[in-house]
């Protein structure tokens, strides 16, 4: 078949697969149904910048059970994957080698974002302590921060870390409006973007400019900061902004994507070559899933999942696998690229 009409037809092939959210909770583990080769899930917009489809690799789904599924985490020294199950307030553990899925921490502090530091120490946000911590080697969790001049943060959503240990994150909220992922609570500071100096472990604020900040990524370089703004929730927007980064300070704020209203992206990875994969949902079953952008903004590719994704993140030992967590379920595929991001 030639490759464009291929295309065209796994394009026509992956919308009509798009599933019954209604009837998602009865897939089981394993590919997803109607998975022949190529997966008709994997769609590509534009073949010659997304060259990441693995023409033999299915979209799995790896783990099913939770209420809300969010901060996927990988662990390459473990050879597992841990991300939140929140509203159940707990962590939850995947292990690659046999597949195995037990509770990694609980109580969790209803957890949201994850990721590790540059020494593989875990980093969590956690919506019903109001902070942001670390867990050491030993095990001991290490409060990073919790308030900024006197004041409670509001439910820390998401976090990064840059190679020189900076820690930035976002604290939209969304854990002190009401008890099902956090305990209800009043604000007592606006939704911000903040910076933890790794070095002196001094926070300071990086952007005060969002409605609801949420998933952020840094480009392989470190030069730009992605950001998603989930406003649209409380009727503000719905994109994602991309900064240059000088240092400890944000410039140059610009809108990067953001076709997604009525729905809305809320986690976001960059790979090796600079491309922006990022969650999408809650509105058209037939979006649900994840976008890839290329550098330049330009939507090149689409991941289709029987339901809303909330995050996302690179993993396998060589980082060439996609896990994306999607609302009830855990799913992962194989694509040709690598995550920007190590550990
Ligand atoms: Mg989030």
């Amino acid at each position: 078949m030639e490759r464009r009409t291929f295309l065209a037809s796994a394009a026509a092939a992956a919308t009509a697969m798009a599933l019954d959210p209604a009837k998602a909770d009865t897939l089981p583990l394993g590919n997803l149904p109607n998975w022949r080769y190529p997966d008709p899930r994997v769609e590509v917009l534009d073949d010659k910048k997304f060259k990441y489809m693995v023409g033999n690799a299915a979209i799995e789904r790896i783990a099913t059970g939770f209420r809300w599924a969010e901060g996927p985490v990988y662990f390459r020294d473990g050879g597992f994957l841990v991300w939140s199950d929140i509203p159940n307030n707990r962590m939850m553990r995947w292990l690659e080698e046999d597949g195995h899925v037990s509770v990694f921490r609980t109580p969790s502090n209803y957890t949201n974002g994850n990721t590790r530091d540059r020494e593989g120490r875990l980093i969590s946000c956690e919506h019903d302590a109001r902070r942001v911590t670390r867990t050491e080697p030993d095990g001991t969790i290490d409060v990073l921060l919790d308030s900024y001049e006197g004041k409670k943060l509001n439910a820390p959503n998401d976090v990064v870390v840059a190679s020189d240990g900076a820690i930035w994150f976002t604290d939209p909220g969304y854990g002190i409006l009401g008890n099902y992922e956090g305990h209800k609570a009043d604000f007592e500071l606006p939704p911000r973007v903040y910076r933890i100096d790794g070095k002196t472990g001094r926070a300071t604020i990086v952007a005060d400019t969002f409605d609801k900040p949420n998933g952020l990524a840094f480009s392989p370089d470190e030069k730009k900061l992605y950001i998603i703004d989930t406003g649209l929730t409380h009727g503000g927007r719905s994109n994602m902004r991309v900064f240059d980064v000088n240092g400890d300070k944000l410039a140059n704020d610009k809108v990067f994507a953001e076709n997604f209203a009525p729905g809305f992206t809320d986690g976001v990875r960059t790979d090796i070559d600079g491309n922006v994969w990022c969650s999408m949902g809650w509105a058209d079953p037939k979006e649900d899933g994840v976008r890839c952008y290329a550098p330049t903004g330009e939507l090149i590719g689409k991941i289709h999942l029987p339901e809303t994704c909330s995050n996302l993140c690179f993993g396998g030992k060589k980082r060439n696998r996609l896990f994306m967590t999607g609302s009830t379920s855990v799913y992962a595929v194989y694509v040709e690229t690598q995550g920007a991001l190590k550990p």
